[in-house]
């Protein structure tokens, strides 16, 4: 896969995308990112991106012309074009498993009061939030879908299938967890997972999953399988 990231701050991506899964994915070819500066889309002496929202108000917005040249000049055909915004739907699993799907993302990063409507209206296809508060800008947004995509993308996690069986992709949370030692500090791990029985020891694995998002998510059972 390959994402496109438009931003004002590229130097926020650096840390995340040179750890970990992420740089084993970018290594082995699976995903390919990369972060343009928005400002070398703006030509005028001072390379400005932002100016004064019509009819008044706090604060600038991002101007339409850098950004509608650099979605022009970085699309094709396949491309998906996502705007991160406050304002945009709820971003969760199900979202990333359709964007996973995708072969191009372009992620536009809003910053300030945001992007002007026009973006919206004739260049995106998606706009998602990551949750309801505000972030200063869309890097760490943008962070979150790389992120939250990239394990999804085949042969990027060690074990395809530990994606498979993780918190919400069957609209479940996921259940809880043990290793060695047995018994710590009293502490003892649950007997079931002891005793070597594969199928007692899902069923108790289904049955944490159901209990602990009845109590800590109901809001997700009316999507459970
Ligand atoms: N004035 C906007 C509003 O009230 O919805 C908030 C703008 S915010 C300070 C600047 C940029 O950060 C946004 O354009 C967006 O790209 C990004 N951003 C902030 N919070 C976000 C969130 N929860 N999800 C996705 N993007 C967010």
């Amino acid at each position: 896969m390959k994402i496109d990231v438009l931003t004002l701050f590229p130097g926020m991506f650096k840390g995340p995308l040179d750890e970990s899964i992420l740089k084993r994915a970018r290594e082995s070819g699976r995903l390919t990112v990369s972060i343009h500066n928005l400002r070398d889309y703006a030509h005028d002496r001072h390379r400005t991106v932002d100016d004064r929202p019509f009819g008044g108000g706090p604060g600038m917005l991002l101007k339409p012309e850098p950004i509608f040249e650099a979605v022009e000049g970085l699309s094709g055909p396949e491309t998906r074009v996502v705007l991160l915004a406050p304002s945009g739907r709820p971003f969760n699993q199900r979202a990333a498993q359709e964007l996973a799907g995708c072969s191009h993302l372009l992620l536009i990063c809003g910053s300030y009061e945001g992007v002007d409507e026009r973006v919206r209206e004739a260049l995106v296809d998606d706009e998602w939030s990551i949750g309801d508060y505000v972030l200063t800008n869309g890097a760490l947004p943008a962070m979150v879908v790389i992120d939250v995509v990239a394990r999804l993308i085949p042969g990027v996690l060690g074990d395809d299938e530990s994606a498979k069986d993780e918190s919400f992709s069957r609209g479940l949370l996921e259940y809880p967890h043990y290793t060695r030692p047995a018994e710590f500090r009293g502490m003892k791990v649950p007997e079931v997972l002891l005793s070597g029985h594969h199928a007692e020891i899902e069923k108790w694995r289904e049955q944490q999953a159901r209990r602990l998002t009845r109590e800590r998510r109901p809001d997700l059972t009316e999507t459970a399988d």
